[in-house]
C-alpha cells in the first residue's frame, strides 16, 4: 500500500490545495494532508479550524485523513508509515522553493521522495496570503475557496474592523 502526505499551513485550505488533494488521492492509496501547527510566518486560523476546514473540504474522498503536526516532515512521514511526500506547483516561483525543501528533506532522510502535481490552470495565482489580505479588505474570494473558508474570512476580519 502506498501511503502519502502532504504537509503545508492551509492558512486557510483554498481550491488550489483541494485540487492538489483530489490529484494525489488518485495515486496513492492513502493521503495524510498534513497541517503544520505552528509555522514560522504565524497563522490567521488555529491549527484545529484548519484541520476541521481541510476535514470537511475533502469528506467524499475516502481515502484522506487530515492530521497536524510539529516534527519535521521526514520524521512526521515514517510516523504515519508515508513514503511519498506530496507538495503542488504553480507557474513561476514554487520550483525553485520546492526543489530547494526537497533536498533538505532528502538529506534528512534519503529514502523518503518528494512527488509534485502541477496546479490546474485556473488556480495557478491563488495564493493564501493574497485570499487572506483581499478578504481583509472586503474582497469577495468565494469560488477560489470552499464554501465554508469565505464565510469564515468574513466573521474573522468583522469582528476585528
Ligand atoms: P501557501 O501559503 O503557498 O498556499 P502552503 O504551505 O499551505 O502554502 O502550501 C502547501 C503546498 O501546497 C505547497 O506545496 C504549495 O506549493 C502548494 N500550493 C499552494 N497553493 C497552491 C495552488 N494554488 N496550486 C497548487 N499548489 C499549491
Amino acid at each position: 500500500m502506498t501511503t502519502a502526505i502532504y504537509p503545508g499551513s492551509f492558512d486557510p485550505a483554498h481550491n488550489g490545495h483541494i485540487d492538489i488533494a483530489t490529484r494525489a488521492s488518485k495515486v496513492f492509496d492513502q493521503l495524510v494532508v498534513a497541517v503544520y501547527e505552528e509555522p514560522p510566518k504565524g497563522v490567521l486560523f488555529s491549527t484545529a479550524e484548519r484541520v476541521e476546514i481541510l476535514s470537511e473540504s475533502v469528506k467524499g474522498l475516502p481515502n484522506i485523513r487530515v492530521m497536524s503536526f510539529t516534527s519535521l516532515v521526514p520524521r512526521f512521514a515514517r510516523q504515519v508509515g508515508a513514503d511519498f511526500v506530496v507538495r503542488g506547483l504553480r507557474a513561476g516561483l514554487d520550483f525553485e522553493t520546492e526543489f530547494e525543501m526537497a533536498l533538505m528533506w532528502r538529506n534528512l532522510d534519503p529514502e523518503i521522495d518528494v512527488v509534485c502535481f502541477m496546479s490546474a490552470l485556473e488556480y495557478q495565482f491563488v495564493y493564501a496570503s493574497r485570499i487572506k489580505e483581499v478578504a481583509q479588505l472586503g474582497g469577495d474570494v468565494r469560488g477560489l475557496v470552499p464554501p465554508p473558508v469565505a464565510e469564515k474570512l468574513t466573521a474573522k476580519f468583522d469582528r476585528v474592523s
